[in-house]
């Protein structure tokens, strides 16, 4: 890659996760990849390249913490994704990650994917190969043998010392994250989304594994059970939260557990139906947990759980790039812009325990440049015509919708 100038971005609206707010008139420098100065009337370094961003809304980059990029949301993902030549899913993993970060999207975590295809993209956006998002990759997800994602996602592990060595190959393999998965679910047959599947002693060696290794765990949890089990065995994040009742509320305040809820995944299975095409299976899954889902989101929102975004992209409907759908769904069910552009931003970095998520000195310098303000349109984040710039490690990556040549 050639040298990266520094990037000013001159007298924009910009986010300040503090006061959540946009404050006008403030510049941004990018200098070596992160944030240098933000302020007013700052000086430009020599060779600089300045961009006027006067009436522009500036957000630090958007975080997805659930995807599967390497998936692109076809009807029959979940089917005919089991038996795509692994080149092919390869081809189209590049595609989904030009488009995820053309959508402002500058991290994601992907929680499962194929032969643990997520991290070798991960490893190619890294090397300049191919525009793309930094990844978080956990390889594979790890699931009782029978489980949740089984011969797909996952890899089948049973009792503690199994899961702990299953967790141990994902982070071999180069995992950025772990991901377990404490209970059943939607998109895999014959496999009931209200039962437990891992025991807490399962749960806890795979999490001891995966904070030893200083990366974070993800539970995939539907039942209120295996909700329970993963908060107590101490994940970072509950994927999902279909059924949550009072007490698995409170364990999360007082543990600190993130919910991603990825409203998204149900939310277009039930709006496309088997009329675009997806299994009656995995829609009358889909559409039993729906309303339930939602509820929990909202019970969770009210109750003051911490909160991080997350789409579950690569399920069925579920596309690349349209991953902001999930802000508007979160403003939809009860949680204020603000709060919803936190969630996918500054509250999504700190559960990553990565240094984006705010534009400030020292941050690494990720940011979305738009034609409107969010606060007032939150539908504005989806429209790829409002997204003028993506600075992504200070460099400028997509400039009016397209890639730019690194
Ligand atoms: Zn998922």
């Amino acid at each position: 890659m050639q040298p990266t100038p520094p990037v000013v971005l001159r007298s924009g609206n910009v986010w300040d996760a503090e006061t959540r707010t946009f404050v006008s008139g403030l510049d941004c420098l990018a200098q070596d990849g992160r944030f240098a100065a933000v302020g007013k009337h700052l000086n430009v370094p020599t060779g600089a390249v300045e961009i006027d961003c006067a009436g522009r809304f500036i957000l630090p980059g958007l975080i997805d913490c659930h995807v599967h990029i390497t998936s692109s949301g076809e009807p029959t993902e979940i089917t005919t994704g089991r038996t795509e030549a692994a080149p092919v899913r390869a081809w189209k993993a590049a595609r989904n990650a030009k488009l995820t970060l053309g959508a402002g999207f500058t991290t994601v975590r992907d929680l499962g994917a194929p032969e643990a295809l997520n991290i070798h993209l991960a490893r190619a956006i890294d090397a300049g190969l191919i525009p793309g998002p930094r990844i978080l990759a956990a390889g594979l997800g790890v699931t009782m043998t029978g489980g949740h994602g089984h011969g797909f996602i996952a890899r089948e592990a049973d009792g503690p010392d199994e899961v702990r060595k299953a967790v141990r190959e994902q982070l071999r393999a180069g995992a950025g994250a772990i991901k377990l998965f404490a209970s059943g679910g939607v998109l895999t047959p014959g496999v009931n989304p209200r039962s437990p599947s891992f025991t807490e002693a399962e749960l806890t060696a795979g999490v001891e594994e995966a904070h030893k290794a200083l990366r974070t765990a993800a539970a995939h949890a539907q039942s209120t059970e295996g909700i329970k089990n993963a908060i107590r065995a101490g994940v970072d994040s509950i994927e999902h939260g279909v059924w949550l009742d009072e007490e698995a509320i409170a364990l999360m305040i007082q543990r600190g557990t993130y919910l991603v809820a990825t409203l998204t995944a149900p939310g277009v299975m039930a709006d496309g139906g088997v009329e675009a095409g997806i299994e009656p299976y995995a829609v009358e899954k889909s559409n039993l947990v729906l309303a339930d889902h939602y509820e929990s989101f909202r019970a969770a929102a009210r109750a003051g759980v911490r909160l991080a975004m997350g789409t579950d992209q690569g399920t069925p409907l579920n596309r690349p790039g349209e991953n902001a759908q999930e802000i508007v769904r979160m403003v939809e069910n009860g949680l204020s812009p603000a709060s919803a552009i936190l969630a996918a931003t500054a509250w999504a970095a700190d559960l990553l325990q990565i240094e984006v998520g705010r534009i400030a000195e020292a941050r690494i310098a990720d940011a979305v440049v738009l034609s409107a303000d969010p606060l007032h349109d939150i539908n504005a984040l989806t429209r790829t015509d409002d997204i003028r710039l993506v600075l992504a490690g200070g460099r400028i990556a997509v400039r009016d919708g397209l890639p730019t040549e690194g």
